[in-house]
């Protein structure tokens, strides 16, 4: 039995050296994890704590994931008070080893201010790219080599989100006026709205740390129901029935209210779709907005043709 045991170990040695090779880089969340990669490209191998589904105010560092801090070379977070169960962890690892706050870099007089700064700030791909040059001089860092492809990878990127910014204007700026209202669970899409010129309607605060209360609920009906709001977007981090008491409400006043589809607010998709991407992300958040709203998405920009084609996304 001991010598079986050894013997796998030995067969495994081999790839588990190769994978040792590269620095380890760990983010908190999936959109800084999937930008993190992409500008890191061979030079390092980036995993993420918080996978699809996973609500990053309420989350709590488990055993394994401060062994995995423990193991990682770079930390990647974003800060602006997003990880708020994790700033203990995160605190005691920035002793040993570079744990960077992404969204400090962003500038600052354009983060949005509500009960606190605003965290949501991947929503809006114009400001989220401005992450990438913090990225990018992070992973330069742990990788002085690959100072090159890093650059050159930051910058592909950079014009990829430049034109899905063009991309999203171009969607949301086709639909007439009084539709561009967006009525979701929580408020995650202060940026986009901001972004895009749609009207916010959220029954839930900024944080999902606190329920909705049966005021904000009736409250939101009201209002949804007067102004003739087609539809409502139920997000894939919140439970849904906040939402579904709003219809309800909403059905109450004599308003009929569809359900626009699920929104990727606070995570990405699975992984291995194309809204496990960040691309993705935005793109399907886009995509079922336009259409529950009576619009339709623009072509996509060339700038995507590479991703639309790994994903096999043909609109
Ligand atoms: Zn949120």
């Amino acid at each position: 039995m001991r010598a079986a045991l050894s013997l796998v170990m030995l067969l495994a040695l081999p790839s588990a050296a190769a994978a040792a090779d590269r620095p380890g880089v760990l983010a908190t969340i999936g959109m800084i994890g999937d930008l993190a990669a992409g500008v890191a490209g061979e030079c390092a191998a980036v995993s993420t704590l918080m996978g699809p589904g996973v609500d990053p105010h309420l989350y709590r560092a488990t055993p394994a994931d401060v062994r995995a801090m423990d193991r990682a070379d770079l930390v990647l977070y974003l800060g602006l008070g997003l990880e708020g169960q994790l700033a203990e962890v995160l605190g005691r690892f920035a002793a040993r080893k570079p744990v960077v706050a992404v969204g400090a870099a962003l500038p600052q007089d354009e983060l949005a201010a509500g009960d606190g700064v605003d965290p949501h700030v991947w929503m809006d791909p114009g400001l989220w790219r401005q992450t990438l040059p913090a990225l990018a001089g992070a992973l330069t860092g742990l990788t002085p080599d690959c100072a090159g492809p890093i650059a050159a990878n930051a910058e592909r990127i950079g014009a990829e989100l430049d034109a899905l910014d063009r991309w999203v204007a171009d969607s949301i700026g086709a639909l007439p006026e009084p539709a561009r209202v967006l009525v979701t669970a929580h408020d995650a899409f202060g940026y986009y709205g901001r972004a895009y010129g749609l009207r916010l309607v959220a029954i839930q605060g900024l944080s999902t740390e606190s329920e909705a209360s049966v005021a904000d609920i009736a409250g939101t009906a009201r209002l949804v129901a007067e102004a003739g709001v087609p539809a409502v977007f139920v997000e894939s981090t919140i439970n849904p029935r906040t939402i579904q008491a709003m219809i309800a409400a909403a059905r109450d006043l004599g308003h009929d209210l569809a359900v626009g589809g699920s929104l990727y607010s606070d995570a990405m998709g699975a992984e291995g779709t194309a809204e496990g991407t960040y691309i993705g992300m935005i793109h399907a958040n886009t995509r079922a907005i336009v259409t529950a709203l009576g619009g339709m998405p623009a072509p996509l920009p060339a700038e995507l043709a590479g991703w639309a084609a790994h994903w096999g996304v043909t609109e």
